[in-house]
């Protein structure tokens, strides 16, 4: 059955890094019996200039119709000045909030041909290959109450962080599901020693794994120390799951050891059998936009994870993974990765191995 995959290609170098992405579905679509349609949709500032809001009603409905939606990136310099809602990340946010996407998957995997690229030594980070599963529509950036109130000395700043036992268990359910395809391995990082809702998370995923998940080795890690570990030893990790605060920034720390942020895909899942929301990590970057010398690995790469958790092609998925680590063994660089090759002939590189 033909499958539908929902383009919003979004600003700055979006369209460029998403155009490759789309090259590839099409490659598949010929030559391996994918069977997947593609449709695009105005998303973020190119929303706004063209039909008033960041993510229009119908475009959110196309997203929850779709089965996987591929973004390329949202914003830029002309729409920051905008009040809050009317700004290209209120509809990230919103796109997000609508398809109730809650576990955002983050793949922090060093690719042999660019382990010089790290801050870090090459035998701390050669072979790494770790996956973060953050939650990502709850805790402290989404709790009730949240403001600034008062005035002068007593202006006091609010935020709540807040979670449930539904959302631990619904995001840890993913993260066990997902390391049981992997090496079985689950490390949850939290602040159980001086948040009370951080003692909830801890003791749910752990409740989780000893009624559902036996056969996953489950550990449990401060945040704090995850973070001194991620760059003494990240090896140590397989599939790292935590709150959507603490996965912020632990996932952008663990992104870093990989090198650059053109090659870093992420996943954003709901429940099973809704469509998943796939998009490069990295933004889009003003400086080079338009310029045709973006990195297009990381918009390929998040297409390679929509196969494999949206479209069930993890076959293709693997392919299309091997495909970009051909490229770069054989030297194809974009000027990120410190290569020549600009935004098109990289994605030739990549097509030429599939
Ligand atoms: P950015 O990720 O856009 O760029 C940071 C640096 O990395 C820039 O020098 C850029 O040129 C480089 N870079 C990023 N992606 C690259 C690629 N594929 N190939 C080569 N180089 C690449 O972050 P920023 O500059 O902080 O933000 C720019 C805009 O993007 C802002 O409006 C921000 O709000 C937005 N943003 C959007 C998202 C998203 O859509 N999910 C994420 C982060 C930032």
């Amino acid at each position: 059955m033909t499958q539908t995959l929902l383009l919003l290609p979004g600003d700055g170098i979006g369209p460029e890094v998403t155009a490759q992405a789309a090259r590839v579905v099409e490659r598949l679509n010929a030559v391996a019996g994918l069977d997947v349609t593609t449709a695009t949709a105005r998303f973020g500032g190119a929303a706004i200039d063209a039909d008033g809001v960041p993510l229009t009603d119908a475009t959110l409905a196309a997203a929850k119709a779709a089965d996987a939606v591929l973004m390329g990136a949202v914003g830029g310099p002309q729409w920051a000045g905008q009040p809050y809602d009317r700004r290209p990340e209120a509809g990230l946010l919103a796109l997000r909030a609508g398809m109730n996407v809650f576990a955002n998957l983050r793949p922090a995997r060093t690719f042999a041909a660019l382990v010089d690229a790290s801050s870090l030594k090459p035998e701390i980070v050669a072979g790494l290959d770790i996956l973060f599963v953050r939650e990502l529509t709850g805790g402290v950036y989404f709790g009730e109450p949240r403001g600034v109130t008062g005035t002068s000395d007593a202006r006091r700043g609010v935020n709540t962080h807040v979670y449930t036992a539904a959302e631990i268990r619904r995001v840890a359910r993913v993260a066990f599901d997902l390391a049981h395809g992997r090496s079985g391995r689950v490390c949850s990082a939290d602040k159980a020693n001086v948040m009370e809702a951080g003692l909830l998370w801890r003791e749910e995923v752990q409740a989780l794994r000893d009624a559902e998940y036996p056969h996953i080795a489950l550990t449990h890690m401060l945040a704090d120390n995850t973070a001194m570990q991620l760059v003494k030893n990240p090896r140590q990790f397989d599939v790292i799951l935590t709150d959507n605060l603490f996965g912020d920034i632990l996932s952008d720390e663990a992104a870093m050891l990989t090198g650059s942020l053109g090659m870093l895909p992420s996943a954003a899942l709901g429940q099973a059998g809704t469509p998943g929301l796939y998009e490069p990590i990295h933004g889009s970057a003003p400086d080079i936009a338009g310029k045709g010398v973006a990195n297009p690995c990381a918009a390929i790469l998040s297409l390679a994870m929509a196969l494999r958790y949206s479209l069930g092609r993890a076959d293709l998925a693997d392919r299309v993974e091997a495909a970009v680590a051909a490229a770069l063994d054989t030297g194809a660089r974009t000027a990120d990765l410190g290569g020549t090759l600009r935004t098109t002939a990289m994605g030739d590189a990549v097509l030429a191995h599939l």
